[in-house]
């Protein structure tokens, strides 16, 4: 079959291309993995006369889900074993079960074996920010580090100070981030913002993480069982590129990838230079952390928290945190623009609250206008956004920015953000997916992992219902239809991603990736449209993806050669 083509024909095919919604069929040609013909069966008969059929029976084919901003390396370091995931909706709902592990791990490891966790949450779980002193409770004798469910801190425990090597007192803080110290110097376990959480686990996770590239594709593995074909590193620097190069070699290897590299990184603005096809690897941008996380109350708000005793066990300032929860100053975030906008490179900026996005929008503005790129097919994205407020969209809108937006936010959080963290007037239309849409913004939609499970589907149904997993609705006019909750996985993901050209709906020229689902989501009922629609499968290039195929692959090549990857990226300032 090789070179040759293949009909693959579904109950029904949702193309995701306007001018041809749906299909019953589809050609594919196996050698370039390119889409050949779409439409009726009998037309794809005559097209390729000869060509083997594959019929699906029941599912129906969509364009393969895109994951406009994920973490894909680090969040298989940090939550696939021997790494430890305790985020609350993975089983560990309240501290005393975070607790009950640490209890049982410190009796059952080998004593001085390091531990990683991932996926603490001060507000889900009830606990106050951990530090060195609480952490030796558990582990007197072993380093441990804790990771932030947020990404955005980690806690460890003064056998990993020594182990770091800052027993007398914590180094200078790097750009964009910070250690916590205590009077007099010393480092009280605590590190803020990426370059900081990643001096902390890096040594620490060298010594703890034995096949990092096995680690890498178990969350490879997750993304395919929840229809993704394609995702994005955004914590991008050049060590991980010999990771993603072995992960994209193997033949069932499930994703296609594009790169946005950390702006902290030293040769962020150079192109990257790879072996293989750029429909696999590609470097699309640059990433920058412009504030932090409304979970610990680092984003950039203009209002405050709800004095609740929700906000209190989680040890979060009331606020409001403004301008001073920014990690950069206006003129650092104009300097970053100055050098990466000349050269072309997209630019994407984490920001959560709605005064860091007025921030963040000033200076995009500013410096389009500086580097003449107003106007133009820019497509600079924003993410996260939860904090925002409406209006700011239709400013999103006419600066051509565009939103990839986190339905998790509401997922998990969606039931204390309304009345519990804030009043219900800001926290049940957190995640404004209806202002967004209603302003013309270009949205796509993230699980930005490993902060939440890759669930496109759970997205979906969260957009088009705004119900969480209790079963509670929050804000109902910020429902989106099932046509754009769709698009924000598929088609506007490519766009915001630059490759609409070639990924994101089922047309001839595209790339034959493909997710099955178990039936039309359009027949489903929204508020069980998880239970009713399921994933049967995923196809890359033409090919139907053997994840445990892939799995065994990736766990039988020598891990000597990539072991420097269980460290994340060491920061260069
Ligand atoms: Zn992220």
């Amino acid at each position: 079959m090789l070179g040759g083509d293949l009909i693959i024909i579904a109950s029904a095919i949702i193309t995701m291309d306007d001018a041809a919604p749906r299909a019953e069929a589809v050609v594919v040609h196996t050698a370039s993995g390119t889409i050949a013909t779409v439409g009726s069966v009998a037309s794809c008969r005559a097209a390729a006369p000869s060509a083997p059929e594959c019929d699906l029976g029941e599912a129906v084919l969509l364009p393969g889900f895109i994951e406009a901003h994920s973490h894909p390396f680090l969040s298989g370091v940090v939550t696939q074993p021997p790494a430890y995931w305790i985020a609350p909706y993975v089983g560990y709902p309240a501290w005393d079960d975070v607790a009950t592990l640490f209890r049982r791990l410190q009796t059952d490891e080998p004593t001085g074996r390091p531990l990683i966790f991932n996926g603490l949450d001060r507000l889900l779980q009830q606990v106050v920010e951990p530090d060195n002193t609480l952490l030796d409770g558990f582990f007197p004798d072993r380093p441990v580090a804790v990771f932030d469910n947020s990404g955005h801190e980690v806690y460890f425990n003064s056998a990993a100070i020594d182990f770091l090597g800052w027993s007398a007192t914590a180094p200078a803080d790097p750009e964009g981030a910070r250690f916590g110290r205590n009077a007099d110097g010393t480092s009280n376990g605590r590190a803020y913002e990426t370059a900081g959480v990643m001096a902390v686990a890096g040594p620490l996770m060298a010594s703890a993480i034995g096949h990092p590239l096995f680690s890498a594709a178990q969350w490879y593995a997750l993304m395919a069982a929840g229809g993704i074909t394609t995702t994005t590193d955004m914590t991008y620097s050049t060590p991980y590129l010999v990771g993603y190069e072995a992960l994209a070699a193997v033949p069932d290897c499930p994703l296609r990838i594009s790169l946005y590299h950390m702006s902290t990184e030293a040769d962020a603005d150079q192109p990257l230079s790879c072996g293989l096809p750029d429909t696999m690897i590609r470097k699309q941008g640059i990433k920058l952390w412009a504030d932090g996380s409304p979970w610990v109350g680092t984003a950039a708000l203009s209002y405050s928290y709800l004095d609740s005793a929700v906000v209190r066990g989680a040890g979060i300032p009331i606020g409001p945190s403004g301008e001073a929860a920014m990690n950069y100053t206006r003129e650092q975030l104009d300097a970053a623009l100055d050098h990466f906008a000349p050269l072309g490179w997209q630019m994407s900026f984490h920001v959560n609250g709605d005064v860091g996005l007025d921030i963040v929008l000033d200076a995009y503005e500013r410096a389009l206008r500086v580097h003449g790129v107003t106007g133009t097919d820019h497509r600079w994205r924003v993410e996260h956004l939860g904090g925002a407020r409406s209006d700011q969209f239709p400013r999103l809108a006419a600066l051509g920015v565009f939103a990839s937006l986190g339905p998790f936010q509401v997922i998990y959080w969606g039931d204390l953000l309304d009345g519990e963290l804030f009043p219900t007037e800001i926290g049940a239309e957190w995640m404004r997916f209806g202002d967004a849409v209603d302003a013309g913004v270009c949205v796509s939609f993230h699980n930005d992992g490993s902060v939440s499970p890759p669930t496109p589907l759970l997205n979906i149904q969260t957009a088009i219902t705004r119900r969480t997993p209790s079963g509670m609705v929050h804000g109902s006019n910020q429902a989106i239809s099932l046509d754009a909750a769709l698009a924000a996985q598929t088609i506007d993901a490519a766009r915001t991603l630059h490759r609409d050209h070639e990924i994101g709906s089922i047309a001839e020229g595209k790339l034959a990736d493909f997710v099955e689902l178990s039936m039309d989501p359009y027949r489903a009922e929204p508020t069980a449209f998880c239970e009713q629609v399921q994933v049967g499968g995923t196809w890359r290039g033409g090919r139907r993806i053997d994840l445990a195929g892939f799995l065994a692959e990736v766990r039988a090549i020598d891990p000597a050669a990539h072991a420097h990857l269980a460290r994340p990226a060491q920061q260069c300032h």
